[in-house]
């Protein structure tokens, strides 16, 4: 079974490598049913990889034209990647992401996923491993719970330099509960959001298995989250990343179906 989509990509409007064309075109000759772009959107600050404001008006615009260019072909949706630090969008998206990269304290911002080295300074400036992984579930669940958002993206990024337990023990139940209360409160208040498996750390060669960790994937199975499959994708390259791998992962922690999201809604997939 192939999944053939994904509402998780990247262009040169933001950090990713090719055009909205250049993707698109991609994806179609994967055969894929639908594509979404989900830009990031601006910030409050400059962290190096979000669009500028001044830019989303065109952003938006190539992504319109390529709804028409490939009308009948494939669908394409027109997404953003939201920050936990993004204002309200003043445009209706056809879907939202919302992820948390960075990390507030003491007045300064901090990434959670630029390299290891910012990830070592947000440590410090927390305090240690366990008030910065408090944090950053904290403000998971509060960017999660703005209006209109879709989809969680990367629940467990921070995560990313993580996959030896260098930093700290994802298997750990202390961990787990925290990572499983944030899951908790978001389903309390959103019981229909849609859960992404990212394969984009793996495709950048951070971690040979996607987000979320096998547990976590477990936990979202078990309390029936939704869940759909993302890539994440930078390029054209890897707009269908480590798919199998993803699907082996849902198929072993009992997963039955996940979401693709199409242009008239979420629908299920059996896999
Ligand atoms: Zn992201
Ligand atoms: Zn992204």
């Amino acid at each position: 079974m192939m999944y053939l989509s994904t509402m998780h990509s990247h262009t040169t409007y933001c950090d990713g490598d090719n055009t909205p064309a250049e993707m698109a075109e991609a994806a179609y000759k994967l055969g894929f049913v639908s594509f979404g772009f989900s830009g990031h959107s601006h910030l409050p600050y400059k962290a190096g990889y979000e669009m500028k404001k001044d830019d989303e008006e065109a952003y938006r615009d190539d992504v319109l034209k390529l709804k028409v260019k490939y009308e009948g072909k494939m669908e394409i949706l027109l997404g953003l990647e939201l920050d936990a630090d993004s204002s309200k969008p003043d445009f209706k998206y056809d879907y939202l992401i919302s992820s948390v990269h960075q990390l507030h304290i003491n007045g300064n911002w901090y990434a959670v996923d630029h390299c290891k080295a910012d990830f070592d300074k947000c440590i410090s400036a927390f305090g240690g491993m366990d008030n910065m992984l408090k944090a950053f579930y904290s403000a998971t669940v509060t960017a999660t719970l703005r209006d209109d958002i879709d989809i969680v993206g990367h629940i467990d990024l921070i995560g990313k330099f993580n996959e030896n337990g260098e930093y700290f023990d994802p298997t750990n139940t202390k961990y787990l509960d925290l990572v499983f209360g944030a899951i908790d409160a978001i389903l309390e208040k959103r019981p229909d959001i849609v859960f992404e498996i990212n394969t984009g750390a793996i495709s950048r060669g951070y971690r040979t298995t996607p987000y979320p960790d096998i547990p976590v994937l477990k936990y979202l199975a078990k309390k029936g989250a939704r869940l759909m499959l993302n890539s994440d994708t930078h390029a054209v390259d890897t707009i269908d990343y480590a798919y199998d791998k993803a699907l082996d992962c849902c198929k072993n922690v009992g997963v039955k179906k996940l979401y693709r999201l199409r242009k008239f809604g979420f629908e299920e997939i059996a896999i």
